[in-house]
């Protein structure tokens, strides 16, 4: 070292940690592998089997079941400072935590748009998470990555050039969307001086049976809830287009911007698919940004009996959708695209002393994609899935589950105690135990009963949903592990729960 760089130096100075530089070599070295290998692999394997029989017997168990308050009582415990230990963890995990799952993944789960997961995919998280890496570039994880993102462009048929990223879920996938829907339409420099550099307020528009994370989106962004229009839904639960023209119009008059609508590939309230293909002409028509929210639907796309009814979908600026719902990815796996990956970039890009970015850089970063920088190998679960089972078993399984929920329909239909209380869309069915002597108001309780009295015996697991003012029970079938007689049963326990209630009522 020169003299020159010693000048610039700093002494060598000490902020934390030990101070006695004498004693560098003393104390035991401490690591968190094994001091045992093969005691610990005996362990893993113990897991991987009780995991998988687990698993296997799924079927056999209740969907739900509560939670005995010794649970609550054994969960609670000071931080441990001595170990307690994998062996007694592990037993306190099959004594507190296994049983008392939330039930999605059994059989007779039809609740919201909660994903089974699948085998393979737990698999590949232990293999994710041994190898434990970053998913930096270049790397196997990156091109296995951009490779799963590619094989989901074409499932979705957006162009390859598109800017994607693998995200923890829908919620984030909307909201990286309009992150840069934001930037892009804003009049500003949006990124340097926020929504105080705007002189007009930015308005979205979306149907009022959108999902809360895309208002939840918008106010984190700052444009503030009040910043979003809900437009009615006309009598199939889609998006009133007429109405959202208007909206935008009179927006327009009063001084706004318009800069962003939000189109539903299956909303989670009936799974109506809004005419996207409208709405890419409204969206094109006001120079707005069109952006999907494709949680649920978007991956049907590869059945034929789906793909013309989400007509319209490529034409989106951007699209969210989740792979652990319909897809059967374990959690957590959501994907976003953006048509213009510069627009992508420039959104979330960033200049850091401590990184530097190479020469032969990718278009973008994943860093550059998104709000994280370190991002676990989410893509390895859905690459290995994709490959064990291959896409021809996906496209089954949702015209499996499109079947059955006909198949419920027409339970439905023949039943007098039952009716149908909107059009079976992608594979949601809401439906109302009736009964003539109770009153609407009764039977508002009386059918909010019947699913909690399913959960509470273990036998089902749906959920509920408003239409028309009124409660009613809403059953999604994206499961892989349901059987057309599941179907039947739950019919069968909804009729006698809710005549055993409206005696009780009456
Ligand atoms: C589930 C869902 C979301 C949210 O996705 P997460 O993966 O739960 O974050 C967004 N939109 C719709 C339509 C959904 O069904």
């Amino acid at each position: 070292m020169s003299n020159a760089t010693k000048m610039v130096g700093r002494s060598f100075h000490v902020e934390c940690g030990l101070k006695d530089k004498n004693n560098f070599l003393d104390g035991p070295t401490v690591s968190f592998d094994p001091e045992n290998w093969s005691e610990l692999k005996a362990t893993a394997h113990q897991m991987v089997e009780d995991m998988f029989d687990y698993l296997a017997t799924v079927r056999e168990r209740p969907v739900w079941q509560p939670m005995p308050p010794s649970v609550r009582k054994n969960l609670k415990e000071s931080i441990p400072n001595k170990s307690i230990g994998l062996k007694k963890t592990y037993n306190d995990f099959l004594e507190n935590v296994l049983p008392y799952p939330f039930g999605n993944i059994h059989p007779r789960f039809f609740a919201w748009a909660n994903g089974t997961g699948c085998p393979v995919g737990v698999l590949a998280e232990l293999l994710k998470a041994a190898m434990n890496s970053h998913v930096g570039y270049p790397s196997p994880m990156d091109l296995i990555e951009n490779q799963v993102l590619d094989w989901l462009k074409e499932m979705l048929d957006f162009p390859m050039e598109a800017g994607g990223v693998l995200v923890s879920g829908g919620s984030k996938a909307n909201l990286v969307a309009l992150t840069v829907a934001r930037n892009s339409k804003a009049t500003c420099d949006i990124k340097k001086e926020g929504v105080f550099g705007c002189s007009k307020r930015m308005m979205v528009y979306t149907s009022e049976r959108a999902h809360f994370s895309v208002q939840r989106a918008v106010e984190v962004i700052g444009l503030g809830g009040a910043s979003i229009r809900k437009v009615k839904v006309d009598r199939n639960f889609k998006i009133d287009t007429a109405e959202l023209s208007s909206m935008i119009e009179s927006d327009l008059n009063a001084g706004l911007q318009p800069f962003c609508i939000v189109g539903n590939a299956g909303t989670t309230s009936t799974g109506a698919i809004d005419n996207l293909d409208s709405m890419a002409d409204i969206a094109k028509k006001y120079n707005l940004w069109f952006h999907i929210d494709g949680a649920i639907g978007a991956v049907a796309n590869i059945s034929p009996k789906v793909k013309p009814l989400l007509k319209g979908m490529s034409r989106a600026d951007s699209i969210a959708f989740d792979l652990h719902k319909w897809f059967q990815t374990p959690y957590e796996a959501g994907c976003v695209f953006i048509k213009d990956i510069d627009k992508q970039r420039e959104t979330f890009n960033w200049d850091a002393s401590y990184i530097k970015k190479i020469a032969d850089r990718p278009k973008m970063y994943f860093s550059e994609a998104g709000i994280q920088l370190s991002r676990e190998f989410r893509a390895l679960k859905i690459w290995m899935s994709i490959r064990t089972h291959g896409l021809d078993k996906y496209r089954a399984l949702i015209e499996q589950n499109l079947n059955q929920a006909n198949y419920l329909g027409s339970l439905i239909d023949s039943h007098p105690a039952l009716t149908l209380m909107a059009p079976i869309s992608l594979s949601i069915v809401c439906f109302r135990f009736v009964n003539p002597k109770c009153s609407e108001d009764e039977l508002d309780d009386i059918n909010l009963s019947i699913i909690d009295s399913l959960k509470q015996e273990g036998i089902a697991f749906i959920s509920q949903e408003i239409i028309d003012g009124r409660a009613v029970l809403r059953v999604c079938a994206i499961n892989h592990r349901s059987r057309l007689e599941d179907f039947k049963l739950l019919v069968d326990e909804i009729v006698k729960s809710g005549t055993l209630l409206s005696t009780k009522a009456t």
